[in-house]
């Protein structure tokens, strides 16, 4: 993107030189003209559009954005899926992403593909891939890719991309894919839109509609990429829900080399060390008993902890508990943190901020526990118990460990 001042439409007025909130234009004098014109400093400006707004009247300032011609757009083909590895095993959100890539692939009439990059060993996975749902795998394969490496992974994919031009490409808004796609989008002059809740096609255009909460989560923003290509997005686990897997299916394998350079490899790999207090992958749990401010203090998450330990469970939280330095944020269920979809969500003094709710209302079963009947917790509860949770969560967990002996 570039911007541009028009020399015959500016009028000197100085409107955008009040506008621009960093000091990026000045008036200078210009040959020919009886006025001063405004002139952008590039070291400054951020394009954010404020100039342009100022100057609607005359249309004197304009931001060009480089498009690709139609017939460019045109070469891109296929909805392709980044197939998330780690220690050399598929994840779930592989998985998820190649349902709802189905649909959005069904929708445009093309193949479904998934690209999957690791070490030696990573050909066994290739077979997961294709049962459920991908006619094509993209497989790059080379040590150097067996664990996550920013530059090395952003490089070999985007090689990819490069050759085989794909018009549309999800990643999982993980820590791994978030990394990745912002890399990617530069490297390719792709659009990227994270953290998307809802993905579909735009029945005239044929272009993706990527939606995602915006402005604190008040509203649902849906954003298009019309001018460029691939049409990124990430999505969180746990959004969608994977396809029924088909075993047996096959599609087509296409090994790709990626050119590695000794200079991709400027970050080593040291050691990769375990959080040990992450005893239960919040996402893949199928019962969370999650904590809130409501609990008071720190020590109280026992309680917590406790319900969940006796239900086989994983222990969520509030951001509010994150914020207050209680739990580790790893814990922390919504727009900021995990969104998940367990069988059973027990909320114990959330109130349930709709920041805390894009995280779990997914959920089959949501039991709340609060002791203001009018807590928005409970309106997206299945069950609600309004109460001291000091009084029902040990009575819970005294009475199920009875139960389970
Ligand atoms: C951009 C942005 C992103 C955010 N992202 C997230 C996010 O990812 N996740 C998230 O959770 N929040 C997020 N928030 C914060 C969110 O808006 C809320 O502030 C937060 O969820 C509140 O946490 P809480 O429900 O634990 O606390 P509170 O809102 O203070 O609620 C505490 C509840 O406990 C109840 N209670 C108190 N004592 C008891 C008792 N003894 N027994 C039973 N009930 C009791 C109260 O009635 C109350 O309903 C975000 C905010 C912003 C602006």
């Amino acid at each position: 993107m570039s911007i541009v001042v028009y020399a015959d439409k500016c009028t000197g007025c100085t409107l955008c030189v009040k506008a621009c909130p960093f000091a990026a234009i000045d008036m200078q004098p210009h040959e020919g003209t009886p006025h001063k014109l405004a002139v952008i400093d590039l070291d400054k400006c951020t394009l954010c559009n404020a100039c342009v707004d100022a100057c609607s009247k005359f249309k004197a300032i304009e931001i060009e954005v480089e498009k690709e011609t139609s017939q460019e757009l045109s070469h891109y083909k296929g909805v392709w899926v980044f197939a998330e590895q780690r220690e050399g095993k598929v994840q779930t959100i592989a998985y998820e992403l190649l349902g709802e890539g189905r649909n959005l692939a069904q929708e445009l009439k093309t193949d479904l593909s998934a690209v999957l990059c690791g070490g030696e060993d990573i050909e066994e996975e290739v077979e997961h891939l294709f049962s459920y749902g991908a006619d094509k795998v993209y497989l790059l394969h080379h040590n150097e890719l067996k664990e996550y490496k920013s530059l090395t992974y952003t490089r070999a994919v985007a090689e990819v991309i490069t050759k085989y031009k794909p018009e549309i490409f999800l990643l999982g808004a993980t820590t791994m894919g978030r990394d990745l796609a912002a890399r990617l989008a530069v490297r390719v002059g792709a659009g990227l839109t994270a953290d998307c809740t809802d993905l579909s096609i735009d029945p005239d255009k044929k272009i993706l509609r990527q939606t995602r909460p915006a402005f604190g989560g008040n509203i649902m923003a849906t954003i298009i990429s019309p001018n460029n290509r691939p049409q990124m997005a990430t999505v969180r686990p746990k959004v969608f829900r994977r396809s029924d897997k088909k075993d047996g299916r096959m599609g087509k394998l296409i090994k790709f080399n990626p050119a590695i350079n000794p200079e991709d490899l400027v970050v080593k790999l040291v050691e990769i060390i375990k959080d040990e207090s992450v005893k239960i992958n919040l996402a893949e749990a199928e019962i969370i008993v999650s904590g809130g401010r409501g609990i008071q203090e720190a020590k109280n998450f026992k309680l917590i902890e406790d319900l969940a330990k006796v239900l086989g469970g994983a222990v969520g939280a509030s951001r509010a508990t994150v914020d207050a330095g209680w739990i580790s944020a790893h814990h922390q269920v919504g727009q900021t943190g995990k969104t998940v979809a367990p069988k059973l969500y027990i909320a114990c003094g959330i109130s349930g901020k709709i920041q805390h709710l894009v995280g779990m209302q997914a959920s089959d079963t949501i039991v709340a526990i609060n002791k203001d009947p009018d807590a928005p917790i409970f309106k997206v509860a299945t069950y609600g118990i309004v109460g001291d949770l000091f009084e029902y969560v040990p009575l819970l967990t005294k009475k199920l460990q009875e139960i389970r002996g």
